[in-house]
């Protein structure tokens, strides 16, 4: 089997040839390793082999993970699952950027209780470490939509983004960087691509560009259609660290 370093090399391999087959720079494209039911042991090593942006789906492992890994200053979590309310101050001093806030609801409950509780100095997303915007105390926040529409899915409907932009706006601690989307599963990965141009499509119906610069979408089966499509951000577990454990009962 091959090690985790080995198997990053194959992705960074994969994101920037997708890049320059639609003539853009690879350094546009950013990785995060998505860890959820991973070891820390293998945080450890991907952070070795130089990521610094870590994915994780529940809230429990991603503060008992960032307590063991706490002597790493300057790796950062993304909050890429489902948030409930009641978890946001157990995130507001460990997370960097939360992709997934869907509703006007859960944006002004987590607005509100964050409150002045500032992001740390070393784990703000922001120009000077690879994000694209200046650095802020306010936390970097992305709009989950739901593109394909299934009911099972979490994101907001394509046509309440904008409601949910107008409400982040409303929060002086948080602040919108960007769309992000999980589209319908399929076999074959082209069949995700009108899915992310659909996600691309709304961000520049909703916003400028240079108010929300982020699309986050792709994960290991189809980073290369959404790199296409315009992704700024892909999310990547299984290339990396392999099969996930099965996550317990708790
Ligand atoms: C698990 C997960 C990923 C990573 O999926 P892989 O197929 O393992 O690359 C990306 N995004 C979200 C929202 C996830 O839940």
């Amino acid at each position: 089997m091959s090690s985790i370093a080995e198997r990053l090399r194959t992705v960074r391999d994969r994101i920037d040839r997708a890049a320059e087959a639609v003539g853009r720079r690879p350094g546009e494209v950013r990785l995060v390793a998505v860890s959820k039911l991973q070891p820390v042991e293998a945080i450890r090593e991907a952070y070795a082999a130089g990521v610094r942006d870590f994915g994780e789906n529940y809230v429990q492992e991603l503060v008992r993970k960032s307590e063991l890994l706490a002597d790493l200053e300057d790796l950062r979590f993304h909050l890429i699952g489902h948030l409930q309310t009641n978890k946001a101050k157990a995130i507001a001093t460990r997370v960097s950027v939360v992709h997934s806030l869907d509703s006007v609801r859960l944006v002004e409950e987590l607005g509100k209780r964050l409150g002045a509780v500032p992001v740390p100095e070393g784990r703000r997303w922001s120009a000077a470490n690879g994000g694209g915007f200046s650095p802020s105390a306010a936390l970097a926040v992305l709009i989950e939509v739901n593109v394909g529409g299934e009911s099972q899915k979490s994101g907001c409907p394509p046509e309440a983004a904008a409601e949910v932009l107008a409400a982040i706006q409303g929060q002086s601690s948080l602040r919108a960087v960007g769309l992000m989307t999980v589209p319908p599963f399929f076999d074959d990965p082209d069949r995700s691509l009108p899915y992310f141009e659909r996600l691309s499509r709304l961000r520049d119906e909703i916003a400028d560009r240079t108010l929300l610069p982020e699309l986050s979408m792709g994960m290991t089966l189809d980073l290369e259609q959404a790199i296409r499509a315009g992704a700024t951000i892909v999310r990547v577990g299984t290339a990396i660290f392999g099969e996930r454990p099965a996550r317990e009962a708790t």
